[in-house]
């Protein structure tokens, strides 16, 4: 995932492009380098100015820091000029400025700055260069101004360009340290989940059996047997969840598409939902475009399950009203909605009920059986499939999930 972030900056250009790129005409460039000849012995003392500027920039003495780095500063100023004034802007020249503007990225002097430097340093070089021109037309003082500014521009460029890399790079980092996390995370929890539920399906089955045996055991020991019984399917059910959360979140856990009518998932999906909601007042609805009667290719067992969760939670969060499952499709994706008429999500909590273990603030625990595992392994899914889940909002009434996955 990390990788898939383009690499934006950096984008090298040969020598003649840049020149193109700031509007630098073929001989500009040996005017460029007259310029620099005639304020060589100058240098130094354009480095120095450039640096007693600092102190009006508190920002920048701070982040700079002692006077001793800065005299180390001025001395690279100078090879700069150097090489600004050569008028190569070929590939050596344009990593240099990118690596000098990583750098200033990197201690985090803020853009603006490191902008308004070059703007700085071009009223330094011009103050420098103005009395060579007091005797010369004044055509050739705007010429010469005129080059210097693009010149100065093109570097102004190399240095957005360096920060949108820096940037760039230090969301590669972030996301590969959270993509290392998730997965060690999962990792853990899988190994634990795994470990855990051999011995809980052990003592489930030993209470099973000594529940099974009804004369021996005496109705007080039924009563608390039935407790832990209760209570250790209760427990097998959320490693049962985690363990296949773990599975979505794994990489090897590969795609299986198969070629089917999508309208077929939501008869399915009806069903069941008739079959959870038992004997409630609750109407089931189905609602399909006739497009979805055309078999796709799609991974049906993950989409299935997908479903199935967002089916079982409306059916276990309504008590009343009805449960539409509908779909159709549009440019290449299928878009299916659950929607009920139930007790509804918060809206400041509609991003987070897909957190682990997250359960709304509005439902029951003590009534509704859950883990706040489900909405998490239907994320991990939708996304595995390459699409996108959201709850629809302003619902004056019940939930909305839309799901849309693409199909070949
Ligand atoms: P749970 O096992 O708690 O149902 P889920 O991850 O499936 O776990 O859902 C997380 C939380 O989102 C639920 O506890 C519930 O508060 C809320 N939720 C999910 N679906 C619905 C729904 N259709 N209607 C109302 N609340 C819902």
């Amino acid at each position: 995932m990390a990788d898939s972030i383009p690499n934006k900056g950096s984008h090298k250009e040969s020598a003649e492009a840049s020149q193109r790129l700031v509007g630098l005409l073929r001989e500009q460039i040996t005017d460029i380098q007259n310029l620099g000849a005639l304020i060589r012995p100058r240098f130094k003392a354009i480095a120095d100015q450039f640096y007693d500027h600092i102190d009006s920039f508190p920002e920048l003495r701070r982040i700079i820091g002692a006077n001793t780095t800065v005299d180390r500063l001025k001395l690279t100023f100078e090879m700069y000029l150097g090489r600004l004034f050569a008028g190569t802007y070929d590939e050596t020249y344009q990593s240099h400025r990118t690596q000098v503007g990583l750098t200033h990225a990197r201690v985090q002097l803020p853009l603006k700055y490191y902008l308004s430097m070059f703007g700085h340093l071009e009223v330094l070089i011009a103050r420098e260069l103005k009395p060579h021109f007091e005797s010369r037309p004044l055509q050739d003082w705007i010429d010469a101004s005129t080059t210097l500014s693009k010149v100065i521009r093109y570097d102004q460029l190399l240095a957005v360009d360096s920060y949108v890399e820096a940037y760039t790079i230090s969301l590669q980092e972030e996301r590969r340290a959270a993509d290392q996390a998730r997965k060690s995370k999962t990792l853990f929890l899988a190994k634990v989940s795994h470990e855990l539920r051999t011995p809980l399906s052990s003592i489930l089955g030993y209470t099973e059996l000594i529940l099974d045996r009804s004369g021996e055991i005496s109705e007080t020991t039924r009563k608390h047997l039935g407790v832990l019984n209760r209570n250790a399917s209760n427990l097998l059910s959320m490693i049962n969840g985690l363990i296949d959360i773990g599975r979505a979140d794994s990489e090897r856990w590969v795609t299986a598409p198969s070629l089917k009518a999508p309208a077929s998932l939501i008869d399915d999906m009806a069903l069941n939902a008739e079959g959870l909601i038992g004997r409630r007042p609750i109407e089931v609805h189905r609602e399909a475009t006739a497009d979805l009667q055309k078999p796709v290719r799609l991974d049906f067992a993950k989409l299935r399950q997908i479903m199935l969760n967002l089916v079982s939670n409306a059916c276990k969060y309504t008590s009343a009203g009805s449960i539409t499952i509908a779909g159709h499709t549009e440019g290449g994706f299928l878009i299916f909605k659950v929607s009920d008429t139930g007790i509804g999500i918060p809206e400041a909590e509609r991003a987070t009920v897909f957190d682990e273990f997250y359960r709304a603030s509005n439902q029951d625990s003590e009534k509704t059986e859950g883990h706040g595992l489900g909405l998490t392994l239907v994320k991990t899914l939708v996304e595995h499939l390459g699409g996108t889940i959201e709850i629809e909002g302003n619902q004056p009434r019940g939930t909305v999930f839309i799901v849309r996955v693409p199909f070949s």
